[in-house]
């Protein structure tokens, strides 16, 4: 049977941004004339780009690994170079980022898909090329003026590489209790920076002459906790106006990370200050630090969310073509007949069982992480401030379970993927078993699952007096009343049902939290993120069943459409109970965990 390389879900990702979000009405309003065959064209070459580049590199990666010699030099295998400047050379890390900053300017739904085929296709690799967009894109924002075309035209365009430095020995989840130190110079601007980083993805490398690390750190007379924190721009190598590189900067890797899965990804402790001052700008004003990492959070949360839908619908592609060649016993109906032909295993009902839940949680992803870099769109092309804040409002809101609830799903997917290959799937001449690897890590970095359950309960839910949460429900109403016009509401009905049960588990959490039983509220905190999490996914799996209804009713013949009316029905009657069993738990409100003779 053979192994399967990338295959990107290409109709499936045409058919969301198309015939779902409708993207092509809102390129009629650029000043380049793109439409959509033009981006269909574009996209084709990205595809091009991810299967064909990127695919080929993702197990050599992970066999290779990174390697470190000691003295501050990381070395990434030998084939990730020509990968690294086919995505510099052909604009991929500033894809949505404006012209004027080096990008080429498409729309960020754009950036979207393409971060799905690339992340998809070699995740470890990417991790590279993706902190440089998150670098640059905040150093758009906040490098001081005189570096800023510079450092941001360099990173968009690949030539120099971006990293983001927040994590310390004691401090992961708990940014606040950063100890690196910075100090001011005698030069305007120019701060020295001390101690250490851990966990630092692309920390070191051979793919760029220079690289930015962003670095969040203390100044002397800062406050504690997150208010004293301020943001630095700390390079490799020091440069002129023109870019030319100078003296080696005292920021030094002296260690690497040994990982369970994403090897080719270097994940770095950097010295900072160790042997030499550590040369750094500062980035908007001192104690900004927190203030302008939350400008990136949004991003970067989606974009996880983005990668673990890639590595899991890689993972779905090769579990479905390894299904449809693999024979194994007969099927159910002639199992006492020896002579009955081998069935493929496509065929057991167990394993449609596992395809299934697979591919309608990754396609309902696909159409939610698409839809928030749409409305991302949405918002900046926005005629006013109020248009503006409620599209911003809503991607807010459904940032915890863009991260939380997809990358948990996702890692689920890959492991029943695996389970499709049976004992194959434990084999590493199989792909499937680093998807697993691989996608681990995706519920932990960024803000572990558990963080994003109390960001949901403890800020969404209540920001602007539960505002975003009323929307939230308000566009489920919308959905779930288009649905019922294309004759699909036996499932509306249900998930509108689903959506009152996240409603009343939030007023039984509003209602802890007013008793001052925080505690019991955040223990809590993860299952709301599960049950509000199936029920979004329902609402994205309703509305694409809504297309589609209203495409084939149009005499439409696509069998896509048709597979969205199953995943549909399936989701309803397999995944939505998860939601209601969520409540149950919620509502019930057992605190055994909470006993202090626990764990005493
Ligand atoms: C491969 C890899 C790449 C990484 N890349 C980067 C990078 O590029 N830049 C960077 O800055 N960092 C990076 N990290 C670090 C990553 O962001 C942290 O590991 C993560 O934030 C968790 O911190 P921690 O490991 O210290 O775990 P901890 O904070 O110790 O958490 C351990 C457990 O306790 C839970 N927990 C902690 N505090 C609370 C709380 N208050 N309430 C409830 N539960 C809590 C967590 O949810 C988790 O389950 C990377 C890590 C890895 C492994």
């Amino acid at each position: 049977v053979s192994t399967t390389a990338y295959t990107a879900p290409f109709d499936d990702m045409l058919f969301v941004l198309f015939d779902q979000l409708g993207v092509q009405s809102t390129l009629a309003a650029r000043p380049d004339g793109l439409d959509r065959d033009g981006l269909t064209g574009l996209l084709t070459e990205a595809r091009r780009v991810a299967e064909e580049v990127l695919s080929p590199i993702n197990r050599v990666g992970d066999a290779e690994g990174v390697q470190f010699d000691g003295a501050g030099n990381v070395t990434t295998p030998a084939t990730f170079k020509e990968a690294w400047s086919t995505i510099a050379q052909g604009g991929w890390v500033g894809v949505s980022a404006p012209p004027e900053h080096g990008g080429v300017g498409l729309p960020h739904v754009v950036s979207s898909l393409t971060t799905e085929l690339f992340f998809g296709a070699a995740t470890a690799f990417m991790m590279y090329p993706g902190l440089t967009a998150t670098a640059a894109r905040m150093l758009a924002n906040f490098a001081p003026e005189h570096l800023r075309d510079l450092v941001v035209q360099k990173l968009f365009a690949g030539e120099w590489a971006g990293t983001m430095c927040l994590t310390e020995a004691g401090a992961g989840s708990d940014v606040g209790s950063n100890r690196a130190r910075a100090t001011p110079t005698a030069e305007p601007g120019v701060y020295h920076l001390e101690g250490e980083k851990i966990f630092i993805s692309g920390g070191d490398h051979d793919l760029t002459p220079n690289i930015l690390h962003v670095i969040l750190a203390r100044t002397p007379s800062a406050p504690s906790g997150t208010r004293g924190l301020s943001i630095f721009l700390v390079p490799k190598f020091d440069f002129d106006a023109a870019g030319q590189l100078g003296a080696r900067n005292h920021v030094r890797v002296s260690n690497i990370e040994h990982k369970m899965g994403l090897n080719g990804s270097a994940t770095c402790t950097l010295l900072l200050g160790d042997g030499g001052p550590c040369k750094g700008w500062l980035l908007g004003r001192e104690g900004e630090g927190m203030s302008i990492m939350f400008h990136m959070m949004n991003e970067a949360r989606v974009g996880v969310g983005i990668q673990s839908l890639g590595v899991a619908a890689n993972a779905f592609d090769n579990a479905l073509s390894y299904t449809r060649e693999r024979r194994q016993g007969a099927a159910i109906d002639k199992l006492r007949d020896p002579e009955a032909p081998r069935a493929a295993i496509v065929d057991h009902p167990d394993v449609r069982r596992m395809l299934l839940l697979q591919r309608c949680q990754i396609e309902a992803t696909r159409s939610l992480l698409y839809k928030l870099g749409h409305w991302l769109d949405l918002a900046e092309q926005a005629p006013d401030d109020a248009a503006r804040q409620t599209w911003l409002d809503a991607i807010d809101l459904l940032t915890p379970i863009a991260k939380g609830h997809v990358s948990d799903t996702a890692f689920e997917c890959t492991v029943l993927a695996l389970q499709c290959l049976g004992g194959y799937g434990f084999i590493r001449e199989y792909p499937v078993e680093q998807h697993v690897r691989d996608a681990k890590i995706f519920s932990i970095y960024e803000g572990t699952n558990g963080i994003q359950a109390m960001d949901l309960v403890g800020r969404k839910l209540r920001q602007r007096g539960g505002a975003l949460f009323m929307g939230w429900m308000e566009r489920a109403g919308h959905t779930a009343a288009a649905a019922r016009a294309q004759g699909l509401g036996a499932e509306a009905d249900a998930i509108e049902r689903a959506v009152q049960g996240v409603g009343a588990s939030a007023m039984h959490l509003g209602g802890l939290a007013g008793q001052g039983a925080l505690p019991r509220a955040m223990l809590h905190a993860s299952t709301f993120l599960r049950q509000m999490g199936v029920v979004v996914l329902a609402l994205e799996s309703l509305e694409q069943a809504t297309v589609a209804a209203r495409a084939i009713a149009a005499g439409d013949a696509r069998p896509l459409l048709a597979g969205k009316l199953l995943n549909l029905r399936f989701y309803v009657g397999n995944l939505l109970p998860l939601a209601t069993a969520a409540g149950k738990i919620l509502t019930g409100d057992d605190g055994a965990a909470l006993d202090e003779a626990l764990f005493a």
